[in-house]
């Protein structure tokens, strides 16, 4: 512990941001790097308990799994900024996480829900901790590629470059092996690139890492989708061991009268053309789907959907709507969980202060289904008819009861389907004779990453559904870790 009256001595600062109505006349990043001396005082706030519950990735009953899932040496490097020490706290930070600021930007961060000053106080601002130390290592120059000392001579092939696949890659790499890793997109990154906007996580961040990783030997080879640009079988012929890491971003849709009226969209592909256009032309070559003075409604009230709220509104739509099936969250806390579930698991995201912000008015709206989409005679979307519905919980399954003379009429000339993902992708599992659970993904142990063929691995969203980006970070360590000792007998990696 840096300073043991830290955490009685000042109170959480939380991390600043750019002012909404501002931040959405442009793409840019918004989250804004706190002055050393404030983080400082943060750092000194941790008090390295006995049990430090935020870097060990656990799950308390009645809540979401809690605490660092890559198991990050938080108290440590939270004393050590205390102490001005930034370079021993990179390398601390980067002993359990290979890309730190992707989780320091995107990570919801669990470990702050778990964090023990929360009992009776906020928590520790972790993550603004987290960024500030990596960012300040890109900064001074301390982050330089470090390439394997001696090859192996095997190969391994990483299908997909999302974080697990790149962790994976990073990981394999270190311990000398070649690795080839393919990429159906024109960038690698998974949904780092083409996924979570650029305003959370800007492009040029994820190919800061990506070109250290080719100057550390990794090779990266984009446009080639596995199963179609070159099949399987030549893979297995080429390489030692294969990782899969090709998410899970099957789309699930809404099945209602009316799907098939131009203007609904799925959100990633909304989401997806979105960042494409904007990094190859600034949004000039107009190859994306404009929300620009439509009337948007977003069907889903996660994360995704959030996205899209935050896009629309910076394409300028005249308003936003999202609909949420559920009942809005409350903060109630499992009578065995002590953690106040603090601070972000039920709290507001930034796109809906922006939408707050630029139309004077929350977007979500809760309770509500779908019923049908409203087209008009030239078969476009003009709206959708909703009902309200109450959800209760019978033999653990969530059951839906409408509500009688609840329908109503929306405006719309944009919706996007935001209500998850069914799974992976099945043709080249097929391909390759992958087995897969009945929820559709990988069938491959937790912690062995295994799976029906000896010489596969499989990490990230395609083994345990969509996830978080820091699961996805910790999957391709450990599928990393287990194909070493499978290439070679036994492995020095984490
Ligand atoms: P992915 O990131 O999905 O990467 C898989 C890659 O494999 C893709 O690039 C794909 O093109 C490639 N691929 C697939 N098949 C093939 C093939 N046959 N050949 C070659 N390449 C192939 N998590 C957070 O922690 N914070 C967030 O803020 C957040 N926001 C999100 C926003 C959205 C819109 C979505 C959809 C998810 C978000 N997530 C977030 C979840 C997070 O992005 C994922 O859990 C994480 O990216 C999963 O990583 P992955 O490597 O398993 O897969």
């Amino acid at each position: 512990m840096g300073k043991p009256t830290g955490f009685m001595d000042y109170k959480r600062e939380a991390p600043r941001k750019k002012d909404p109505m501002a931040r959405v006349k442009n793409w840019k990043e918004f989250q804004i790097v706190m002055p050393e001396q404030q983080l400082k005082r943060q750092g000194a706030r941790c008090m390295d308990c006995g049990i430090p519950f935020c870097q060990a990735g656990t799950t308390m009953p009645g809540s979401n799994e809690i605490g660092c899932p890559v198991y990050n040496l938080i108290p440590e490097w939270n004393e050590l900024v205390y102490r001005g020490k930034w370079k021993e706290a990179l390398d601390r930070l980067h002993k359990t996480n290979n890309f730190p600021e992707f989780t320091g930007r995107v990570c919801p961060a669990p470990c702050e829900v778990s964090c023990t000053v929360a009992i009776s106080d906020e928590p520790v601002t972790i993550k603004s901790i987290e960024y500030s130390i990596v960012e300040k290592g890109f900064k001074e120059g301390w982050i330089k590629p470090n390439p394997p000392k001696e090859r192996t001579g095997k190969k391994v092939a990483v299908i997909g470059s999302g974080p697990a696949g790149l962790a994976s890659a990073a990981q394999l790499n270190k311990a000398g092996h070649l690795v080839t890793v393919f990429e159906r997109e024109d960038r690698p990154g998974g949904l780092l690139t083409y996924g979570i906007p650029d305003v959370k996580l800007a492009y040029k961040i994820v190919d800061r890492r990506i070109t250290l990783l080719k100057e550390e030997g990794i090779v990266f080879q984009t446009n080639v989708e596995v199963g179609v640009d070159v099949t399987a079988e030549e893979l297995d012929h080429e390489f030692d061991a294969i990782i899969l890491a090709t998410g899970a971003t099957m789309p699930r849709d809404v099945d209602q009268e009316g799907r098939e009226l131009t203007g609904i969209h799925y959100a990633m592909d909304f989401l997806t053309a979105n960042t494409k256009s904007l990094l190859n032309s600034n949004h000039q070559d107009d190859d994306y789907i404009s929300a620009k003075g439509k009337d948007v409604i977003v069907i889903g009230g996660g994360d995704t959907g959030a996205d899209c709220i935050t896009t629309s509104i910076r394409h300028g739509a005249r308003s936003v709507t999202q609909f949420d099936i559920n009942e809005q969250k409350q903060t109630i806390r499992h009578i065995q969980n002590p953690w106040p579930l603090f601070p972000n698991v039920y709290s507001e995201e930034d796109a809906h202060k922006e939408a707050k912000a630029v139309y004077g008015r929350d977007p979500r709206s809760y309770k509500l289904q779908t019923a049908k989409f409203v087209g008009n005679e030239k078969g476009e979307l003009v709206g959708l008819e909703t009902i309200e519905v109450n959800t209760t919980l019978e033999d653990g399954k969530k059951v839906r009861h409408p509500v009688s003379d609840s329908t109503k009429l929306w405006e719309a000339d944009l919706v996007l389907l935001a209500v998850g993902f069914t799974g992976p992708e099945r043709k080249l599992l097929e391909q390759m004779n992958i087995k897969q659970t009945n929820r559709q993904t990988i069938d491959a142990e937790y912690g062995r990453y295994q799976t029906n063929q000896a010489h596969v691995f499989a990490a990230g969203d395609n083994r345990r559904g969509q996830s978080l980006v820091v699961w996805a970070i910790h999957e391709g360590r450990e599928a990393a870790r287990e194909c070493d000792r499978f290439l070679m007998g036994s492995s020095q990696l984490p």
